[in-house]
């Protein structure tokens, strides 16, 4: 009757219905309510972000598209059901978990990520790739902030769904994130194909900040501004919101997020006693390699004075220094 992807997208449509009217109207999605008040989820982010539940069952969904004349080969391929070795019967894939709908650009649902409420592993699952699903150019929630990130001409890329979520909770409408992967360079272009400025709003933990100079470069390669936001360690944006609030949020993280540069020079500067002169004299080589880089020449004297300016410096000296350096290299 239709195309195959079509059936696969009305499949997800349906389960995603199913899921958010456990979640907020049965006795089954009682599991999935405690643990969205555990998480401080409010009525209204349950509902701009559809999420649901997925009952503690095996069949729940699948009695579901039986009984609509859905064929259940074509789910399993979709992503929505499991086969079972034994009896090659099909089972539901997701199972007590707190549903997170993942939309493509019409807003229509192709994939899930499901939040384990309890010690079920792993933490996330997340649809694999399928013919209606490509993780590679996909970004969670860009169809709902895609008006925002173009009337503020910037977005904020997050690394979790609940960190998309609880910005929006607390007024930031911009907010994307990856699907548990890095940033593509496909992604990249889309975001840059909506806005120019991207702020990186990655966890708090070394692999956040690894995390957070690789996206930066494929940004900058797709051609967006780019800035980063930090938080104290070992926080991400759900845990900072929770424990500070949205005002701080907004001034201390976003409003206080750095250029690339900037990030790096504070990264370079971390555990380092700058009081020291050999320790001083190695951080300003680092930062002039640094500067060296960076493609714009603009940028290059504006750091570079910079540099002069913070260390009493003069500019001539750095010039000649990052020419030694350059001809070292060569
Ligand atoms: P939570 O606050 O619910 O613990 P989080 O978003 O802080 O979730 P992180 O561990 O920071 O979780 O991971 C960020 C993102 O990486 C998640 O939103 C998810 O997309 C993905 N992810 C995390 N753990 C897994 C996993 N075990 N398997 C697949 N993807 C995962
Ligand atoms: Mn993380
Ligand atoms: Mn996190
Ligand atoms: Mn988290």
């Amino acid at each position: 009757r239709h195309s195959p992807t079509k059936t696969m997208i009305d499949g997800h449509e349906l389960a995603s219905k199913l899921y958010h009217h456990v979640l907020t109207l049965t006795e089954e999605g009682a599991g999935g309510r405690e643990y969205a008040k555990s998480r401080k989820f409010t009525k209204e982010q349950l509902e701009h972000f559809q999420i649901g539940f997925a009952p503690n069952r095996w069949d729940s969904l699948k009695i579901i598209l039986d009984k609509r004349g859905f064929s259940l080969e074509m789910m399993a391929k979709a992503g929505l059901l499991g086969i079972r070795e034994s009896d090659n019967g099909y089972y539901d894939r997701f199972r007590n978990r707190l549903m997170f709908p993942i939309w493509d650009n019409q807003g229509k649902v192709i994939a899930f990520g499901g939040r384990s409420i309890g010690s079920d592993k792993p933490k996330y699952l997340n649809s694999a790739e399928t013919p209606i699903f490509h993780k590679s150019n996909t970004l969670y929630a860009l169809h709902l902030a895609r008006p925002y990130i173009r009337k503020e001409n910037a977005a904020i890329l997050f690394e979790g769904y609940v960190d998309v979520v609880a910005a929006w909770g607390a007024g930031i409408t911009n907010g994307v994130a990856t699907l548990g992967t890095s940033l593509t360079q496909e992604q990249a272009k889309v975001l840059r194909r909506n806005a120019e400025n991207v702020t990186i709003c990655y966890d708090s933990d070394r692999a956040g900040v690894d995390a957070a100079f690789r996206s930066a470069t494929i940004l900058e390669e797709a051609g967006c501004h780019v800035k980063i936001a930090q938080m104290p360690e070992g926080l991400d944006p759900d845990d900072f919101i929770r424990e500070f609030g949205a005002e701080r949020f907004k001034t201390d993280v976003i409003g206080a997020s750095l250029s690339l540069m900037a990030f790096k020079m504070r990264f370079l500067r971390k555990g380092r006693n700058l009081q020291d002169e050999g320790e001083r004299l190695r951080y300003i080589e680092e930062v002039l390699r640094e500067i060296s880089s960076l493609k714009r020449a603009v940028e290059r004297d504006h750091y570079l004075r910079q540099l002069a300016d913070e260390f009493s410096l003069s500019l001539e000296a750095l010039k000649q220094e990052q020419f030694q350096l350059y001809r070292a290299k060569k």
